[in-house]
């Protein structure tokens, strides 16, 4: 397949390009690379190395990304290409999200949706790796997707320009946005080799006034990035700009890549912040990565009752009343869907 020439960009002077699809806005000179290593400049044209080549798919519960309240029981088609936009220490995907070379299946966009209905999802996640970087092939698989009757989703770092945003807003209907070490900015620096953090509270904003359903974590790195007044501070941010109801997913962190022998984040340190989150006036906190666990559950925060019963990914009680009321009070609980 021709290479795909890349959406967002501006052509400068002396065959120089500026990408604009993350807050990195690369500069990049014919013949390199942007930082995440799959949109090149040739002759002054920007184009993604990526399109269409899928390198990860699988059928997930949506559950995975973690969504927990949109859509709770669905399924989702999921994929990948190479590429990232960060360079986290402590990637899980780094096989993919680090690969040397472009490699993957060509799948089109139009397949994608094919394969995602043929398998029974109700839509589609931009996943594992970060989509703003094969936003190509994200754009027209979500209008395609929309057209079908299926959602989209992603799951992204959160360091998209405002310009992204509103090019794939109309087709986007819900993010998980990612958090690390509760967005504090040295960490960002050492640990992600990311500038600053700014550009992910901006865009957080613009996708809240787009209307897409949002979700965030925020995994906590054992001892560089677990402290609880910063946990506080982003549970607090979350709150005053964009409201009490989104969910916050505290996720638990699990040596990987560079970071193996950093031990994975005690329990109690999840729970603490976990609580702590809910003092700050957060309605839905969850605790991520550990199966079992009671604040996987959703409970009322009017009552305290609880209405979803969770282990890991599987939803195992389902106890609201239609229009997703608490079965005790009569509370409405923030969950789009069933
Ligand atoms: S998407 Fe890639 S090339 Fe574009 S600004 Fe971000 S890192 Fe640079």
């Amino acid at each position: 397949m021709a290479l795909k020439e890349a959406m967002l960009y501006e052509r400068l002077e002396g065959l120089k390009v500026r990408c604009n699809l993350c807050a990195r806005r690369c500069l990049i000179v014919d013949g390199k690379l942007g930082f995440c290593r799959v949109r090149e400049n040739r002759g002054g044209i920007l184009y993604s190395l990526v399109y269409p080549r899928v390198c990860s798919y699988a059928i997930d519960p949506i559950t995975k990304k973690p969504l927990a309240h949109f859509h709770p029981s669905a399924s989702v088609f999921s994929l990948a290409t190479v590429g990232c936009n960060f360079n986290c220490l402590f990637c899980d995907n780094w096989v993919i999200s680090h690969a040397k070379d472009i490699r993957g299946d060509e799948i089109p966009p139009e397949r994608i949706v094919r394969l995602a209905k043929d398998y029974g999802c109700e839509g589609i996640s931009y996943t594992y790796t970060e989509p703003t970087i094969f936003f190509e092939l994200a754009y027209e698989t979500s209008r395609l997707a929309r057209e079908e009757g299926l959602f989209n989703t992603f799951v992204t770092n959160g360091y998209m320009t405002p310009e992204a945003i509103s090019t794939i807003a109309p087709y986007l209907d819900a993010a998980t946005v990612d958090f690390k070490g509760s967005g504090e900015p040295q960490f960002y620096r050492k640990f992600m080799s990311v500038p600053s953090v700014e550009p992910i509270y901006e865009g957080l904003v613009e996708m809240r006034r787009h209307g897409i359903h949002l979700e965030i974590t925020d995994l906590l790195v054992t001892k560089y990035g677990d402290s609880l007044e910063s946990v506080r501070r982003l549970a607090r941010w979350i709150r005053e700009n964009l409201g009490p109801d989104i969910p916050f997913h505290i996720l638990r962190f699990h040596p990987d890549f560079r970071l193996m022998d950093v031990p994975s984040t005690p329990i109690e340190t999840l729970e603490k912040a976990c609580e702590a989150s809910r003092e700050e006036g957060l309605h839905y906190v969850y605790i991520g990565n550990v199966p079992g666990h009671r604040y996987e559950n959703t409970y009322c925060p009017s009552c305290g009752e609880l209405v979803v019963g969770r282990f890991g990914f599987d939803i195992t009680r389902w106890r609201l009343k239609e229009g997703n009321l608490c079965p005790k009070c009569g509370a409405k609980i923030a969950i789009i869907g069933r």
